[in-house]
């Protein structure tokens, strides 16, 4: 067989592999359905046949043209400007910039679009009624992984039930329109906001983006435009828009939003963010490019709708207990219950009073806030709660550990009060349950090197003292009584 047969097979495997999806052209940004037959060039570029005439026109009548009515976001375009990479920030200029060739082999094989499928009768719907789990099942799923936020997993439920619903009913017609659900969660770092969503996704099959509002800025500004996390759902759908217009969109850090005190700037990260997810919030067709996370003249685009995408923002909201409290001692000291004025001081959940009100007086604009109708908090992790977290999910921590030495036949146990400390000192390290790791890897370090040099141990149990650090682990040797080890020097932080 020679090179050329090579080179066929090969086409012909990457074409089948391809078939539920299509070129893009890099200029026009139609799809191959749209546009036609495509030409194909290096770095997965293709071009349609329409644009490659204009260039070659364009060329012979250089250095610049004005023949492009008909190419979306082509007008004013000049080939002049693109070789001197005059771009479109100051919005007055050609929506191009300058064609960095790295950023086009960045993009390799990501900005094919999956086909649309005619819709066939029978087909089966991508939410089907009948298959959203009940709110106790969606609970009862969600427990299996995440310990406590009872309020917060039934909260969450009833609301993903019911947007699932709302998306399945929106078909028929009768009239009655079911508001969107989109959820604002109060929780301190590390309590697990971000684990649940993700649970979540994961139970019910849909794609899921996570994104920092910190990296958000408004359009034409450093960082990311506001339609980049679209693009990272559409990713997460291995770029199905229509299986991305089902999905579910975190954004973290929302708090970090807020508008800004005696601001005498121009807010580029903050309020003007707030006001650019307005539209993404209550449901929009917005333009996405596909494979990149700001817009350029180089980067296809498609569109996608809002309006069945679930957003569940999550913030720390720091400072919001000062605004709460403010307000419940202000109610308490009118009248005769005056005397309760610090009655809400020692109270250890406050997140829970938090209301649309103090949300506002937080910085976030009202329009933002109505449009996250349902919203919840999320309580700081007690020590009891950190010792479940320990052992209790499905894929729990201790349970990892247990299954790595499982391998080696070696039956891995911890003390009551082992645990205990080490929900102590990761509670210490104010970071929720995210210290857990770091200090129980710092003690199984040694435990994960020591042990698998002899085979004849059978049996370890981590101690209260070994995490002290005054005594070892106890050991237990295959058909043998158990041996006390040597404490092992740990490395102090
Ligand atoms: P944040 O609230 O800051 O988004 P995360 O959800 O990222 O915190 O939590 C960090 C890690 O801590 C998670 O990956 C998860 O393993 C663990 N975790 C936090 N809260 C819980 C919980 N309630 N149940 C089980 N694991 C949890």
């Amino acid at each position: 067989m020679d090179q050329k047969d090579k080179d066929l097979i090969d086409q012909t495997v990457d074409d089948t592999k391809d078939d539920e999806y299509e070129d893009v052209c890099y200029v026009c940004k139609r799809r191959e359905s749209q546009a036609g037959k495509m030409i194909h060039m290096p770095h997965n570029i293709s071009i349609c046949n329409d644009c490659m005439q204009r260039t070659f026109d364009s060329m012979a009548g250089m250095p610049g043209f004005s023949g492009t009515e008909g190419f979306p976001g082509m007008e004013g375009f000049n080939l002049g400007d693109l070789f001197s990479g005059k771009g479109s920030t100051d919005g007055t200029g050609p929506r191009i910039s300058f064609v960095n060739m790295a950023d086009l082999q960045n993009m390799q094989g990501q900005t094919k679009l999956k086909k649309k499928k005619p819709k066939e009768a029978g087909d089966k719907p991508l939410i089907d009624i009948k298959d959203i789990p009940a709110p106790h099942k969606i609970e009862a799923k969600l427990s299996e992984y995440v310990v406590g936020q009872e309020h917060a997993k039934k909260v969450m439920s009833v609301a993903v039930y019911n947007h699932y619903k709302r998306v399945a009913s929106s078909m028929d017609d009768d009239g009655v329109e079911i508001q969107k659900s989109n959820m604002l969660m109060i929780g301190p770092t590390g309590c697990g906001k971000t684990y649940i969503v993700k649970t979540l996704a994961k139970l019910l099959d849909v794609p899921l983006a996570i994104a920092d509002a910190t990296s958000l800025t408004e359009a034409g500004y450093i960082g990311d435009d506001i339609e980049s996390i679209l693009s990272k759902l559409l990713a997460a759908a291995d770029n199905d828009v229509e299986r991305a217009e089902h999905g579910i969109v975190f954004v973290d850090e929302i708090d970090k939003l807020a508008k800004k005190k005696n601001a005498n700037q121009r807010d580029v990260s903050g309020e003007s963010v707030q006001q650019g997810m307005l539209k993404l919030l209550e449901g929009a067709e917005i333009e996405v490019p596909v494979g990149a996370t700001s817009k350029n003249a180089m980067v296809p685009m498609t569109t996608i709708d809002t309006t069945n995408i679930l957003f569940i923002c999550g913030g720390a909201f720091p400072g919001l207990e000062e605004i709460i409290k403010e307000r419940l001692n202000e109610h308490s000291s009118v009248g005769f219950i005056a005397d309760l004025k610090d009655k809400y001081d020692e109270e250890d959940d406050i997140f829970h009073y938090a209301t649309t009100e103090d949300i506002r007086k937080y910085g976030m604009i009202p329009e933002f806030i109505g449009r996250l109708p349902v919203m919840f908090s999320l309580k700081e992790l007690s020590e009891e709660m950190l010792v479940r977290i320990l052992k209790e999910p499905k894929n729990a921590i201790i349970r990892q550990y247990q299954k790595l030495l499982a391998l080696d036949e070696v039956d891995l146990q911890f003390e009551d009060d082992a645990l205990l400390l080490i929900a102590k000192r990761a509670k210490e390290k104010g970071v929720g349950a995210r210290a857990l790791r770091s200090v129980i890897e710092e003690f199984m370090l040694d435990i994960m090197y020591e042990v698998p040099k002899d085979d004849n141990i059978g049996k370890v149990t981590i101690t209260k003292a070994y995490i002290e650090g005054t005594g070892g682990p106890l050991i237990e040797m295959r058909g043998q009584k158990r041996i006390h080890a040597e404490p092992v020097d740990m490395i102090d932080n």
